[in-house]
């Protein structure tokens, strides 16, 4: 696959569609203006990656759609330098972003086919996460917590207690909650004890899935 002119125009078009969504942070559109989504898909998909849509990967998983990554990145507030902790890595979009935005990232994949090929392709690109791990992002990173930012990029049926835990004060969680839909929710630590809710629209994502390895 080639990085082409007419992909580079595509993808400012999809920045373009993501700002009439809402989209503000000029950092996260610089992102979705610069990374070659396409990369991430499958070829047969090649053509269609600059469509505001979720595609199929491997393992019956998806890669969200470029306005809820966008979203999400935004509610973040990411900081060059913050180290956030990514539940999910999937086709490794939103771990490209994150990186882009010049954080430290550590992440999570819990389907071994998807983990080893998105592994794989990081080393070809040259995406340099702090760690990509194999493993069950419901029990976070104890070893590397506390992290500035925890992203949950599948369905969450409640919010793991182990992720909350795992926030520095004066960190946020990304979490879409529920079972069918889910509602973006974002929790920022106030203090050791404190957390502020704050919820947003309804997405939907592919279900966090717990102990199943
Ligand atoms: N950020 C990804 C989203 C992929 S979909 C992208 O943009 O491509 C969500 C991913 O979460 C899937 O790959 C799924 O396998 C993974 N997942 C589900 N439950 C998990 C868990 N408990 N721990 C780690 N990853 C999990």
């Amino acid at each position: 696959m080639k990085d082409t002119f007419k992909h580079r125009g595509m993808r400012n078009k999809l920045a373009d569609v993501l700002v009439e969504k809402g989209i503000t942070d000029k950092n996260v559109l610089g992102a979705i203006k610069t990374i070659p989504r396409h990369f991430f898909m499958d070829s047969s998909f090649e053509g269609h990656a600059y469509q505001d849509k979720a595609f199929p990967i491997a393992a019956d998983q998806t890669i969200s759609q470029p306005y809820t990554v966008a979203f999400q990145s935004q509610l973040l507030h990411v900081k060059p330098g913050h180290k956030i902790l990514e539940i999910g890595t999937g086709s490794g979009y939103q771990t490209a972003v994150l990186l882009h935005l010049k954080a430290k990232v550590y992440t999570i994949e819990r389907q071994q086919e998807l983990f080893k090929k998105t592994k794989l392709f990081f080393g070809k690109m040259g995406y340099r996460p702090k760690k990509t791990i194999f493993g069950d992002g419901y029990k976070g990173l104890p070893e590397e917590a506390p992290f500035d930012s925890i992203i949950v990029t599948a369905g969450a049926p409640e919010v793991p207690r182990a992720l909350m835990a795992q926030l520095k004060v004066g960190g946020r969680l990304v979490i879409p909650v529920g079972a069918q839909d889910q509602i973006m929710t974002l929790f920022y630590r106030k203090s050791l004890k404190e957390f502020e809710k704050k919820e947003f629209g309804s997405f939907r994502f592919v279900p966090l899935l717990e102990n199943k390895n």
